[in-house]
């Protein structure tokens, strides 16, 4: 226990990684520094100067010794201006900077995560790391950095000063300086539980509201509008109770950071004029010495208070480096073996055993086997939730499996690059995501550098083309919630489109065309047929004419394969699958 509290009572090592991102400037660096040392250097010289104004010129009446230390008084007094302000100027630099890297090596790193993590992490908490806390560290790595840099520079010169001016004197506040330091290490660490369980507080809050602007439409369907106000005054009121403990307990440490200090100082005093009215020390030395301990005191307020700051932001960049930090689940191998070049790849599951992360107790896949041949169609059909999206996931090597081998041109799946495996396979999801950018670089997103025509043509094939080109842009229209609606079937066209202008060898089709009304069915299942030809299609059907056109149908209940063949033989079965179709399709199933 004691290691690990010596240890997070120094909760500076999330700062030390930020060290190399500031290296990367190093000249802003060397230009905040160098303008340190010019404006302490600056500070210190004022009170010699200010002694030699009254000792050589007040006190001599020396009218050009009074002219020569105003001088160099304005000089010092400029030199200390313009070194500030490009001090400022720097360190804000340097913070933006820093923070910007930073911004985007945490959103790089987003960018590689397996979803284990997404279904792990609220969304809502994750854009919170990105903004609230990195707006934290901008103001730590930029204006508190400075200001602790400027107060330690100060402490450090005036406390050089003071033992120059009084070695024994300055012997004396060393004694002191312990019963200063030592309860204040302890209350920054009390200090610094608080602001961490402050800013969780409100990234909890922070995430609620996004989740709940996502899903504005629904709450309202349902009238929630009450009880999500509940929800979020309440979260916004336990971020405000956090927040004031963590003030308060920062507002108490500065009192203690005061009072210690001057009380030192007086303390100091008082012993000092024993000496001066016992002849031993002249009241000129004292009182330079007092300038001198209270910059030094001043200096060392000054980091207490710029230390919450600090700690705050070492909180904010700890957070953020829990993200850099999290293991990537599923990786490419280091030497990958490729992929055969062909224009379809055989699929086989073999004895496959899965269950998500998150739900450790059930096994959503259990010794799944199945074998599909380069150029197949295959329908996929059983209840909802029996897995059958899941094995899309697992295809796309989203997760890996527990047990058991999942071959893709008889190639084991994790010993292919994730590049080479995912861009093998098209896929089609059951959710459509569309992104606000324009309807061009939505269908885009399936291959790198598509020219238009190649996006008009994967356009016309998905059947999209007629309501694309009655937007009021055409294929620059915008989605989104800046731009144009679209309908579920509108949506869907659109993932179909994008799913085939990728290309692949597979493809994967989940419930692609279940949005669609009967008319564009036919026209989209036209374009999928088309592009099945010479592929490996898996289809999750949820339409007769999809299943029945299909080579083989695998019925898929609880995780396994519990019937598998052609319609005709499958309702002749009299199984799950004939119920189902009758359930599913309906009259549908006569034709
Ligand atoms: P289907 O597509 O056949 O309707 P799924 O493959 O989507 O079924 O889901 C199979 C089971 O796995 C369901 O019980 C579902 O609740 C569960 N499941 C799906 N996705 C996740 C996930 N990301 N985390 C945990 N459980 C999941
Ligand atoms: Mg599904």
């Amino acid at each position: 226990m004691a290691e690990s509290d010596v240890a997070s009572s120094f909760r500076l090592q999330p700062l030390v990684r930020l060290a190399p991102y500031a290296m990367r400037y190093r000249g802003a660096v060397a230009a905040a520094l160098a303008s340190l040392l010019v404006a302490s250097f600056a500070t210190l010289s004022l009170p010699l100067l200010m002694r030699g104004l009254v000792d050589k010129g007040l006190s001599e009446d020396n009218v050009a010794m009074v002219d020569h230390y105003t001088g160099w008084l304005i000089v010092a007094v400029l030199f200390l201006a313009l070194a500030s302000a490009s001090r400022y100027y720097f360190v804000i630099i340097l913070g933006e900077r820093v923070v910007n890297d930073l911004r985007r090596d945490v959103f790089a790193k987003l960018t590689v995560l397996s979803p284990e993590f997404f279904d792990r992490v609220r969304s809502g908490e994750i854009v919170s790391r990105l903004t609230a806390d990195a707006t934290q560290i901008k103001s730590a790595v930029g204006a508190s950095a400075s200001l602790a840099l400027r107060n330690f520079v100060l402490f450090i010169g005036a406390a050089v000063m003071m033992v120059i001016t009084s070695p024994e004197m300055s012997l004396l506040v060393l004694g002191a300086i312990p019963f200063i330091v030592l309860p204040l290490v302890g209350l920054g660490r009390w200090v610094r539980k608080k602001q961490r369980f402050a800013q969780d507080r409100l990234a909890d809050s922070s995430a609620f509201a996004t989740e709940a602007i996502g899903a504005m439409r629904v709450l309202q369907s349902f009238t929630q509008e009450k009880r999500v106000n509940g929800f979020f005054g309440e979260s916004i009121e336990q971020a405000f109770g956090a927040a004031r403990h963590s003030v308060r307990a920062r507002a108490l440490l500065t009192a203690f950071a005061m009072f210690f200090i001057f009380a030192s100082i007086v303390g100091v005093l008082w012993y000092a004029a024993q000496d001066v009215t016992a002849g031993t020390l002249s009241a000129g030395a004292l009182s330079q010495f007092v300038i001198y301990s209270t910059m030094a005191a001043a200096g060392l307020g000054g980091l207490s208070e710029v230390w919450g700051e600090i700690s705050q932001a070492s909180g904010s960049a700890e957070r953020l480096m829990e993200l850099m930090d999290e293991d990537v689940d599923v990786q490419s191998v280091t030497n990958p073996l490729p992929l055969p070049a062909a224009a379809a790849l055989s699929v086989t599951f073999d004895q496959v055993c899965f269950h998500y992360p998150n739900a450790e107790k059930s096994p959503v896949l259990e010794d799944l086997s199945f074998e599909i041949q380069a150029g197949e169609t295959v329908a996929i059909v059983g209840p909802s939730g029996a897995g059958k999206t899941t094995i899309f996931q697992l295809l796309m090597r989203f997760y890996d499996t527990e047990k058991g081998r999942l071959l893709l041109g008889g190639q084991p799946i994790d010993q292919v690059s994730l590049h080479d495996l995912r861009s093998a396979m098209a896929l089609v999801p059951q959710e459509p995501v569309i992104f606000a950018m324009s309807v061009a670089d939505n269908i885009a997103m399936g291959r790198d550098g598509a020219s238009r025509e190649d996006i008009i043509k994967a356009a016309k094939s998905a059947h999209a083309h007629g309501f694309i080109c009655d937007m009021s842009d055409g294929y620059d229209s915008l989605i989104g919630e800046r731009g144009v609606t679209l309908s579920g079937g509108q949506r869907q066209r659109l993932a179909i489109a994008r799913a085939i202008l990728k290309d692949a060898p597979i493809l994967l089709l989940d419930e692609a065309t279940s949005a669609l009304d009967a008319e564009s069915e036919t026209l989209v299942q036209a374009a999928l047929d088309d592009m099945m030809v010479g592929r490996t299609t898996i289809v999750i059907a949820h339409r007769l004419a999809t299943v029945k056109k299909a080579d083989r149908i695998l019925v898929l209940k609880k995780g396994q394969v519990v019937e598998q063949g052609n319609h005709d033989s499958l309702v002749a079965q009299k199984g799950l699958y004939a119920r189902l179709a009758s359930l599913q399709f309906g009259d549908d199933l006569e034709v």
